[in-house]
């Protein structure tokens, strides 16, 4: 096994990783910044050290100073988690020329994925169907040409992109070159490249995505599929799996395209490809190659460690699984807390006054909360994943429900009301009629001010 891991990553998934090692009896290494010295996992790594500031660009995302914090502490291997630098193909190559093993695929496949075009590319010769698109970077004076081969309305997305920012939905010709020109400019500011691609708007689809693991060296597993379909400013809200009322056949077609897209390619590690699934048909839009926040929904119905997986691989040691070991038990929903106001989705850093997970049956909380923590304003406002599983569908949204209602977090305002008393009661979610559009474009909008 790997000796020493540094985790290159704060908050739950720190703490998720650091569990993972431990079980394994992997030395860990936990860096933080300035803001983050009372990061719940700290207390249980071998060593931390501090690698920068508050800012993100100064500490998790300063590549000198983790790669000095991992020689410094004589680390063999660097997790990157998900978010910051775990989709970084420069950081993949820096950490391996560095002399260190990348808990994660190969550069090349960071990068390949990591540029939507390129991603679309690969998956249609794979024989992956895509969102009917332009297959290719528009620039404003070219996407009128492709615009009418798709129709309206359509999406431009930067090929770049992640974390839901910058698309545009483009109702009509009039609106195409300025979109195209305002979403250049936000993939520019935002990622560093201004390319962007046009695809079909989809209007009732739902966010469908299936778990991997490779060996590289051309054995592929799946875990089977999620539903992320709940989601808010194209950020998922609330996952389950596996995706409920998806055909048996559709689902099967999906799993093994993914499988043979990976094997094709030689993937290394954990993966996730994501698709969109309207009336019958299932369209390949991104894949993410590293663990996904939602990766316990997984764990839950196969008993699958993905975590343990990746570093199992990245130690060398293959995979131990063949598909016909991965079977699928019941039902299991997430739920992410945000520390947020339930109304207004602004952030509410501060300190955490008293701390209660909640417990029981088929609960799982994934958090880095503890009573006094103090939750700093500078990054994402994940506090936490509830995890609820059941038998059946209805038995995991009753578990989370009631888990939802023991759990207590005072001191500043989190989004465990809008899944307890909005979503989780709805009768449409109830019977799993949501699509991606349903949260934002319905149930958000009836809520009233002393709704929540
Ligand atoms: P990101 O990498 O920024 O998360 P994705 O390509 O994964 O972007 O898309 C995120 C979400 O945006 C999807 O889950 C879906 O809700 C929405 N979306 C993306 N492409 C389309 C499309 N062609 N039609 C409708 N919605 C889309």
């Amino acid at each position: 096994m790997l000796h020493k891991v540094l985790i290159a990553n704060r908050g739950e998934i720190a703490l998720r990783i650091t569990r993972a090692c431990r079980a394994l009896g992997i030395k860990t290494v936990g860096v933080y910044s300035t803001a983050d010295h009372n990061l719940m996992h700290l207390r249980f790594v071998d060593e931390a050290v501090c690698i920068g500031p508050n800012a993100s660009t100064e500490s998790y995302l300063n590549i000198p100073a983790l790669l000095t914090a991992a020689e410094v502490t004589g680390t063999t291997a660097i997790h990157p988690g998900y978010g910051f630098l775990s989709e970084n193909a420069e950081f993949a190559e820096a950490v391996e020329h560095a002399g260190f093993i990348f808990i994660g695929p190969r550069p090349e496949h960071i990068r390949l994925m990591g540029n939507k075009v390129s991603a679309i590319q690969a998956m249609r010769k794979a024989g992956v169907p895509t969102v009917p698109g332009s297959s290719r970077a528009v620039l404003p004076n070219t996407a009128l040409n492709e615009a009418k081969h798709i129709g309206f309305p359509l999406i431009v997305k930067a090929a770049a992109g992640g974390g839901g920012r910058g698309m545009r939905i483009v109702n009509n010709i009039d609106q195409l070159v300025e979109s195209v020109q305002s979403a250049q400019r936000d993939a520019e500011m935002w990622f560093g490249d201004d390319s962007v691609y046009i695809e079909k708007f989809l209007q009732k689809p739902r966010h469908v995505e299936v778990q991997i693991i490779g060996d590289g060296e051309g054995h592929a597993i799946h875990l089977y599929d999620r539903d992320c379909s709940l989601q808010r400013r194209h950020q998922k809200v609330l996952e389950e799996a596996p995706a409920p009322d998806l055909p048996e056949d559709t689902r099967q077609n999906i799993l093994a395209a993914c499988v043979r897209a990976c094997e094709q390619i030689q993937y290394r590690g954990a993966g996730t490809f994501e698709f969109l699934f309207e009336q019958g048909e299932y369209y390949f839009i991104e894949m993410n190659t590293r663990v996904q926040v939602e990766h316990p929904i997984t764990e839950m119905i196969t008993g699958i460690d993905i975590i343990e997986q990746q570093l199992r691989i990245a130690a060398g040691l293959g995979l131990n699984l063949q598909q016909s070991d991965i079977k699928v038990r019941g039902h299991a929903i997430e739920c992410r807390i945000n520390a947020e106001d339930p109304l207004t989705f602004s952030p509410s850093p501060g300190t955490v006054q008293h701390y209660h997970a909640a417990g029981g049956a088929g609960i799982r909380m994934d958090s880095h909360l503890y009573s006094g923590y103090v939750i700093p304003p500078y990054y994402d406002s994940l506090i936490g994943k509830l995890i609820a599983y059941g038998q059946t569908r209805a038995q995991a949204i009753a578990r989370l429900c009631q888990a939802l209602d023991e759990t207590i977090i005072d001191g500043v305002k989190t989004t465990i009301s809008l899944h307890r008393d909005i979503i989780l009661t709805d009768a449409a979610f109830i019977e799993a009629a949501q699509d991606i559009h349903y949260l934002e474009n319905q149930l958000l909008p009836s809520l009233k001010d002393d709704t929540i």
